[in-house]
């Protein structure tokens, strides 16, 4: 038998993270991986390479370059012609963006010495592995550490059952070389509005079909409200309260039946999108003698270490609790890995930011104003438009505001909630503000460069304390 320090199983953002580390801690260390790609080769990644993070930024990337040029040049006194759209082009540069990333993982499994196992593995007692390869082979390997990181995959709908590219989940969205003229997304989440966004910069007629009353519901009230006004000026149709009760799938495409407040209704539409959220891949990941405790949605109990039920076995990622990112599971692979090591590894999920790359993004880190009233904790929010952004206005660029939370009495900064142009990028600096346990006074003390768009972030720290500059005095609180 194979014996290593450490095995781990699942080669996503929390996997390879895991393996790189611990082999940068001189750890001897196999990782089994089950991905194959579309021509069916194995490929390091797992999801966020190959069909989540990457591949739709890609996407959001190509799609935002033509919508600007075919409809947001004019302002700038640049008038474009002859704009053609290839979207099988376009499809074949994120393959390649995606083939060059994971390549590159591969390479650094090799540079780090880690023995890559095509396959899929399964976790027996006393941290012994069986792999069984894509040919249907098998070893058991044995190590003194496993790391389990196996990921999520899409939530199925009985309601709408996935059919050819007609009705797909995300993966099958990423992959048209056509743009539907008519496209019907179940589910207003991040992943309906991500991929929304593409297809209607390309020109689909998207309606999103939302269960909850409310839109975005982990987002700043505010934020939301003002996005969904946004989103919807941008023809994206948003419907929320919305109860799919059945699809039918026929020649002239798909046919949803609803259920709003107003009664029933009936959606005709090229193609689907199921988007309902994600559940955990740990169908079969662990032998029963093994008492891998899993809760009762799927997901593997672990503590705040990240230890499982099962002796010596960690885990990580989306199949733990915790939000669905792949720098959460990223981090807690590192953290993973200097445990095993000796050492302190820790993650901070008070600092975690998530995104929503749409256009403007939303960006926020830390807690909502809805959060801290619930927990009865005392704030104060500064705020700053970016109408009001010398750069924003540079850009044409002045939808969305930075919002800035810090503790009443001691000014902490406890969350940062953005939304506008590269909010995504600003978001850092709101990220290592916390980390770093500054008071909103410490931002407002920053010397910020100028004209750029963090200075909206100065200024929303000033406004914490009424003092933002450029902001109409009749406009302060
Ligand atoms: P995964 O990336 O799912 O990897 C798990 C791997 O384990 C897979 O390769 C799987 O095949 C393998 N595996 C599972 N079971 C076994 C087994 N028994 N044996 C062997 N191998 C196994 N997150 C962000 O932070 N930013 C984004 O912009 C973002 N965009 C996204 C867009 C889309 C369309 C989607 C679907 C997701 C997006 N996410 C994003 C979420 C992100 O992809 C996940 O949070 C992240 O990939 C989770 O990492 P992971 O390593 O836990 O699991
Ligand atoms: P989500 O939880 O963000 O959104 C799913 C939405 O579907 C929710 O609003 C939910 O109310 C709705 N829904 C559920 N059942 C429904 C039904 N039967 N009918 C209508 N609506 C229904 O999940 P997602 O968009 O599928 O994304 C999954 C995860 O992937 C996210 O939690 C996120 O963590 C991750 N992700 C992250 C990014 C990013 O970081 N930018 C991008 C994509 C995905």
């Amino acid at each position: 038998m194979n014996n290593y320090d450490v095995i781990v199983i699942g080669a996503g953002p929390a996997g390879y993270v895991a393996a790189i580390r611990c082999a940068q801690l001189n750890m001897k260390v196999a990782c089994i991986d089950a991905w194959l790609d579309r021509e069916g080769r194995p490929v390091l990644g797992g999801t966020c390479l190959n069909a989540g993070c990457i591949p739709s930024k890609a996407l959001l990337e190509s799609s935002a370059l033509y919508q600007q040029l075919t409809h947001d040049m004019n302002g700038h006194g640049i008038s474009v012609s002859g704009v053609a759209l290839d979207v099988a082009a376009m499809i074949n540069s994120k393959e390649q963006t995606v083939h060059d990333l994971t390549r590159g993982i591969a390479g650094l499994f090799r540079s780090n010495g880690i023995k890559w196992l095509p396959g899929r593995g399964q976790l027996l007692p006393d941290r012994q592995v069986q792999a069984t390869a894509h040919d249907g082979s098998q070893q058991t390997i044995a190590a003194t550490h496993v790391i389990l990181a196996p990921g999520s995959t899409p939530v199925q709908l009985a309601v709408a059952p996935l059919h050819n590219d007609t009705v797909v989940d995300s993966t099958g969205a990423l992959n048209w070389t056509g743009v539907p003229q008519r496209l019907g997304i179940i589910g207003a989440g991040v992943i309906g509005l991500e991929l929304g966004s593409v297809w209607q910069r390309l020109g689909a007629a998207v309606t999103l079909l939302e269960a909850q009353d409310e839109f975005l519901p982990m987002v700043d009230r505010q934020i939301a409200q003002s996005a969904l006004r946004l989103f919807q000026r941008q023809g994206l149709d948003i419907q929320l309260g919305a109860c799919v009760k059945a699809t039918d799938v026929g020649s002239a495409g798909v046919q949803i039946d609803y259920e709003n407040a107003a009664g029933d209704h009936s959606l005709n539409v090229d193609r689907l999108i199921v988007a309902v959220g994600r559940r955990p891949c740990t169908d079969g990941l662990a032998a029963a003698e093994t008492e891998l405790l899993l809760d009762e949605r799927g997901f593997i109990h672990v503590d705040e270490e990240c230890c499982s039920s099962a002796p010596g076995v960690y885990a990580i990622g989306d199949a733990v609790r915790g939000p669905m990112l792949a720098h959460k599971g990223a981090e807690e692979g590192v953290a993973v890995a200097e445990r095993i090591a000796g050492q302190a590894g820790e993650v901070n999920y008070e600092a975690i930011a998530s995104v929503i790359y749409t256009h403007p993004e939303i960006a926020w880190v830390g807690k909502t104003e809805a959060s801290l009233k619930q927990a009865g904790i005392e704030y104060c929010a500064g705020i700053f438009p970016f109408a009001a952004s010398g750069r924003a206005r540079a850009m044409q660029e002045t939808e969305g505001q930075v919002k800035v939370l810090s503790d009443v009495k001691t000014d902490r900064v406890l969350g940062v909630h953005i939304m506008g142009a590269q909010a995504s990028e600003l978001i850092g600096q709101a990220v290592l503000a916390m980390e770093f346990g500054a008071s909103s006074e410490d931002i407002a003390r920053t010397i910020f460069a100028h004209p750029t768009l963090s200075e909206a972030l100065h200024e929303a720290a000033l406004a914490v304390d009424n003092r933002a500059i450029h902001v109409a005095r009749s406009r302060r609180r």
